[in-house]
């Protein structure tokens, strides 16, 4: 068996040409030894978890010291900064003392168990917000907003705002999203690891395998969404569209999600879907926490939609696109910066029209194929980690003068690598 190796911006060198790849190196040397740390709410379920994981291995391989690190916290925290999220997107929510003090108490409570002396520290989304008031700062401070700020809640807004301006720099994921603030506003769009399990390259057969591990028919074309069970990603939508669709092109539906450990809604979310699923065997509804067969079944989908009403970027639809496919995306936030309707898939505002597209798609293959190549080409060109990883060195790059860094050593001969231990294989003949 081959040993594993983090990926660095050497195996991009193919997708991205040397020029590039150099430009990253030389852009991180001053940068070398300088101590960073990403702080977010979970290390498994949706997309920021899955950027922190390729991107902090990324930035660790040019000799920056990246640490991630997440907040604790029991139901009680994870239910009120899920409300919080609900309400930046455009829901409502009462900022009640009780929901103040279990938040403020439990960030307090995480910042007391975390040194942070770091040169640069990168707090994401709205769940660590408040560390910023807890510590002495030893270098830039830097809140990354992932969700979609087009229409926050204003008394919540007001409440987090408070904390917000005390960073050195905000980065949203698209202009849409800028407030009135003081400190500078940045926008990076979130990017794709293509070496990980849920994007690399999988032959026919291991398509094939994982689909049938999770007796997942191929009899007929397949269309499929691939998101947390939320309800800004829309799924009785996606239903209502596959019904109509359904009317004019046999197919099958399939809905995989997981649940986010920060994320209380989902397991709610997922059971209200499952009567849909016993009313149509043609409708297949997963939940399970594998990536390969996320990776699988866009690579054997016919149309994947993202039908999305409020979606901060949807790494989900980058993904899908680099396996080739044209993506039917609903016509919101970062998806639009994604797909070019028409060009490389479809933007939609309603069942009616995602329908027509669904139909549209499973009818002519050379129209998917065509579309899909250029999606292929879209992410190659401006959504892959490289990207993301020379934004993030620029920025710490513009630092520079204002702050000291201090350099540490480098992460070459502090952290060793063990080797490979074997497990002792069976005596033959034994199970
Ligand atoms: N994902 C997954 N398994 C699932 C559903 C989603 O691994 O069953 C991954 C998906 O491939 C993507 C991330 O979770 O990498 C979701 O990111 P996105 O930006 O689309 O949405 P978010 O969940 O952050 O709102």
């Amino acid at each position: 068996m081959k040993r594993q190796r983090p990926i660095d911006v050497e195996d991009y060198v193919p997708l991205i040409g040397e020029e590039a790849a150099e430009r990253i190196r030389e852009k991180a040397k001053p940068l070398q030894g300088a101590q960073v740390v990403h702080i977010n709410s979970t290390y498994y379920g949706g997309g920021v978890s899955v950027l922190l994981s390729s991107l902090t291995l990324l930035m660790a391989s040019l000799g920056i010291r990246t640490e991630w690190r997440i907040v604790h916290g029991p139901p009680d925290f994870f239910s009120v900064t899920k409300k919080m999220h609900n309400a930046l997107q455009g829901g409502k929510i009462r900022m009640t003392d009780l929901k103040v003090d279990i938040y403020e108490q439990f960030v307090y409570e995480n910042a007391i168990r975390n040194v942070l002396d770091h040169d640069f520290v990168i707090i994401h989304d709205p769940q660590p917000l408040p560390m910023v008031e807890c510590y002495r700062h030893t270098g830039p401070w830097v809140w990354r907003c992932h969700v979609d700020l087009s229409r926050p809640d204003p008394g919540l807004w007001a409440y987090l705002r408070q904390y917000v301006e005390q960073y050195d720099a905000a980065i949203m994921s698209i202009p849409e999203y800028a407030q009135h603030l003081e400190i500078p506003q940045l926008f990076f769009m979130p990017a794709i690891d293509p070496f990980s399990i849920t994007n690399r390259e999988l032959s026919e057969a291991e398509v094939e395998e994982r689909l049938r591990r999770y007796e997942i028919p191929t009899d007929l074309p397949i269309i499929t969404q691939v998101s947390r069970f939320d309800r800004w990603k829309d799924p009785e939508g996606v239903i209502r569209a596959y019904r109509l669709a359904r009317e004019e092109v046999d197919c099958r539906l399939v809905l995989l999600g997981n649940v986010a450990t920060d994320d209380p809604e989902g397991p709610e979310v997922y059971e209200s879907l499952l009567h849909y699923a016993r009313e149509d065997d043609r409708i297949v509804l997963l939940t399970q926490e594998d990536t390969a067969l996320v990776n699988a079944l866009q690579r054997k989908a016919d149309v994947v939609l993202q039908k999305s009403i409020r979606e901060g970027f949807g790494l989900t639809v980058a993904e899908a696109m680099w396996k080739g496919k044209a993506v039917i995306g609903g016509n919101t936030g970062g998806i639009r910066y994604q797909i070019e309707d028409g060009e490389n898939g479809f933007l939609v505002s309603s069942v009616e029209q995602a329908a027509v597209r669904i139909v549209a798609l499973l009818r002519d293959p050379e129209l998917r194929d065509e579309m899909g190549r250029r999606a292929r080409e879209t992410v190659r060109e401006r959504f892959l980690m490289t990207r993301l990883l020379e934004q993030y060195l620029d920025l710490f790059g513009s630092f520079e003068v204002q702050y000291n860094i201090r350099r540490s050593p480098e992460l070459e001969g502090l952290i060793v690598r063990p080797e490979r231990r074997r497990a002792p294989q069976p005596a033959a003949g034994s199970d």
